[in-house]
């Protein structure tokens, strides 16, 4: 049976209802599943015809043993899940697969509202409370706010980069008040995400019960593999052993962590391309093995992906038999020439974003928004590289609804993109929320104050 145990090997396994509870594990490491479920052959020839909830819950169901049991994975899935996954053919084998029809038009739904249904289950079979911290640079905290809103025994405290996320991605999160309280930071998602991260390890705040809807929660990565595994068995023939090119737009690489757990329970891949903006820190490391975390981080169009630090790199370093800690100190190198074979890494500025979101859309036809643009420009490159996999599958992942950034569209290819029903309606809501200083002290007191 799976357990969880911490990256930096300092406490014991839990199973996945304490994982997801505690969100970071008591000695600052991330959870990770032990040992990572081997997926049947059968269920990947069946794969091809499984509607999306089910495929969820069948992928997801080795990970739960002893929380949830089918049944309730499926319940849970068939109640998130109501939503399409379109995957487009642009070009002979290359697609892209659009994650952005969830009710706040980004992939993160589908890890939020498996999150938020989940944890709403757990709270309400232990009669126990939960406060979940959430920091986010541009989407999570919308999506976590939709997800977790109104669920009975949980509030949820989202932190923000003022001046990094766009007006609709602010209005996405600060128009929803009842159970969801959002804070405004004259900083950098970065900074948002230490002082979450401190106050997780903070013995002042432990009966506050809080946890983390970020992606360094295990249930963030978990459900982030089913689409994977969705998109490969729709365009390969993954029982046979086909193998797919995957084109993983990153910042935090929760996504990227989501595709490795498929890959490594059985997923024939031939290559993740980790596609990054100009923050090139992870690329860099794959290139040469040493990592240097980039602060502050710089800023792009592509603005959920601006992280000079990502958190669920210790889990990549982990996969492959190395140790990072929190601060991204190597304690152990993690097999470099394993992870080049199986990670292409590339940053692309936004010059390139740009003229990747005009070249799409002339060539192709297609409309993709900077951090999908991001993606397409990495698959690209990856492609001119190897011309040995140009008739290989291929899946370039589309991470947000371009009707989030219009004006970056409408300047460069002079459309509007029409606005989802999710978005629609946002300009006329009432906005609250509340200016904090970029200080622990000030942000603990803040919690004390308000929630003890
Ligand atoms: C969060 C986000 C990303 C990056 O995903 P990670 O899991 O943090 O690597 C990419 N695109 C969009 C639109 C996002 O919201």
């Amino acid at each position: 049976m799976t357990s969880y145990y911490s990256t930096n090997r300092r406490v014991p396994e839990v199973d996945l209802a304490n994982a997801l509870l505690q969100g970071q594990a008591g000695d600052r490491g991330l959870f990770m599943p032990r040992p990572i479920p081997t997926m049947e052959r059968e269920l990947m020839r069946r794969a091809r015809e499984m509607p999306y909830p089910e495929l969820a819950a069948a992928v997801l169901e080795p990970y739960a043993t002893g929380t949830f049991t089918r049944d309730v994975l499926l319940e849970i899935c068939r109640d998130a899940y109501d939503f399409d996954i379109p995957l487009e053919q642009v070009d002979g084998p290359r697609h892209v697969m659009r994650l952005d029809q969830g009710p706040t038009a980004s992939f993160k739904d589908f890890a939020a509202r498996f999150m938020g249904r989940a944890l709403g289950r757990l709270v309400r079979e232990r009669g126990r409370e939960l406060l979940i911290l959430t920091a986010t640079s541009g989407d999570t905290g919308s999506a976590i706010a939709h997800a977790f809103l109104g669920v009975p025994g949980i509030r949820a405290v989202v932190l923000f980069p003022i001046h990094e996320v766009s007006e609709r991605q602010r209005r996405q999160m600060t128009t929803l008040g009842d159970n969801v309280t959002t804070l405004a930071l004259e900083s950098k998602f970065d900074d948002c995400q230490a002082l979450v991260k401190q106050a997780f390890s903070d013995p002042d705040l432990a009966d506050l019960n809080l946890t983390s809807a970020n992606s360094i929660n295990i249930g963030r990565l978990l459900p982030q593999s089913v689409y994977y595994i969705y998109a490969a068995a729709r365009l390969a023939d993954i029982g046979g052993g086909e193998r797919v090119v995957f084109s993983v737009p990153s910042g935090n690489f929760g996504d990227l962590m989501g595709g490795l757990l498929a890959f490594r329970s059985g997923l024939p891949v031939a290559r993740f391309v980790v596609a990054t903006n100009a923050n090139d820190e992870v690329p860099r490391f794959l290139e040469t093995g040493r990592y240097e975390r980039i602060v502050p981080s710089r800023r792009c169009i592509s603005n959920a992906m601006n992280v000079g630090h990502p958190s669920n790199l210790a889990r990549v370093v982990d996969l492959y038999g190395g140790q990072m800690d929190e601060q991204g100190v190597l304690h152990e190198p993690p097999q470099l020439e394993r992870m080049q074979d199986d990670l292409y890494g590339v940053s692309i500025d936004d010059d390139r974003t740009r003229a990747t979101i005009i070249e799409a859309y002339r060539r192709h036809g297609i409309v993709l928004e900077p951090h999908g643009a991001v993606g397409w420009a990495g698959l690209e490159h990856f492609l001119n590289r190897h011309p040995e996999l140009r008739n290989a599958p291929t899946v370039s992942l589309e991470t947000a609804h371009p009707a989030k950034f219009p004006e970056e569209i409408r300047a460069l290819i002079d459309l509007d993109p029409p606005l989802p029903p999710s978005l629609q309606g946002l300009d006329g809501r009432r906005e609250h929320y509340e200016e904090l200083e970029t200080d622990y002290r000030a942000f603990k007191d803040y919690l004390i104050r308000t929630y003890r």
